[in-house]
């Protein structure tokens, strides 16, 4: 159920990042072909299904349709699946047997989350084609972070620790501790922005990296940045060895929302293992 619904979410982000790209309207424009521009029916708005039915290929003027579509589509059932199965009780979350609250409190956490991923999402989809970070969107993901944060203090919600790094490493922060993730995984990229003066990393990165400190902790914000970095020196590898040529931009966000999809998916195996060296 939650890959079927992340396929038609994963159709809506990628919609958005497409216009940001072209410059039209983001909310309200209807979806067309972008070689005939004929508007596309309901028909051919399924997510995969469409792509598998007119078999890739747009229904008035036969052009290929990108393969972009179905693989950020797909991509994004697997994430929401998965973040559901880390952020969700197991068994059904819509049985509910003690209190409404017990189940509707971990179901709207689960929202929070599937936001911030997606706005990252989106994030990383317009950077990989303009090297650019779009300010609507990091604002859009400050507000539902800052929302996100009051909404745990409210109910008293204990943040979630997807690595347990923030328990072995930090102290407790208390109430303003998605503001210190915040400032803290920011000011690194800050500090890099200065030394380097913007050549080694966009400014876009920096608010980039505060959206994340609002919603991860800090633990889970370094650990992310961490697996960023891994990937984005392994890509960075590999385009100096295809281009034979350095000091090439590379697009960090996509970086930043795998990195962080790692931390919250697979960081508690991760450090359980890494951990499971020191103990004896
Ligand atoms: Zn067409």
């Amino acid at each position: 159920m939650f890959f079927i619904f992340g396929l038609f979410l994963g159709s809506f982000l990628n919609n958005i990042a497409l216009r940001l790209e072209r410059n039209e309207d983001y909310l309200f424009s209807r979806s067309k072909c972008p070689n005939c521009g004929k508007v596309l029916t309901w028909k051919e708005l399924i997510p995969l299904l469409s792509f598998l039915i007119q078999k890739g290929r747009c229904k008035n003027c036969s052009t290929k349709i990108s393969l972009r579509y179905p693989l950020v589509e797909i991509f994004t059932g697997l994430w929401v699946y998965l973040l559901a199965k880390t952020i969700l009780p197991s068994g059904s979350a819509l049985v509910c047997t003690k209190s409404v609250l017990v189940c509707v409190l971990p179901l709207i956490e689960f929202l929070f989350y599937l936001i911030f991923l997606s706005v990252l999402f989106v994030l990383a989809l317009y950077d990989l084609k303009t090297f650019l970070v779009d300010d609507r969107l990091i604002l859009f993901g400050i507000i539902v972070g800052f929302l996100f944060w009051g909404f745990k203090i409210y109910f008293q919600i204990t943040p979630r620790d997807f690595s347990y790094l923030f328990n072995y490493l930090f102290f407790q922060f208390g109430k303003f501790e998605p503001i210190f993730s915040a400032l803290f995984l920011s000011s690194i990229f800050l500090l890099i922005y200065l030394v380097t003066q913007g050549k080694g990393l966009g400014f876009g990165d920096v608010k980039t990296a505060f959206l994340m400190g609002l919603f991860l902790r800090l633990g889970d914000g370094i650990l992310s940045i961490v697996f960023a970095s891994l990937l984005g020196s392994i890509y960075g590898i590999y385009l100096i060895l295809k281009n034979k040529k350095f000091h090439q931009p590379i697009p960090f966000v996509p970086f930043f929302f795998l990195g962080t999809l790692m931390t919250i998916f697979f960081g508690q195996t991760i450090s359980k293992f890494y951990f499971s060296f020191f103990e004896f």
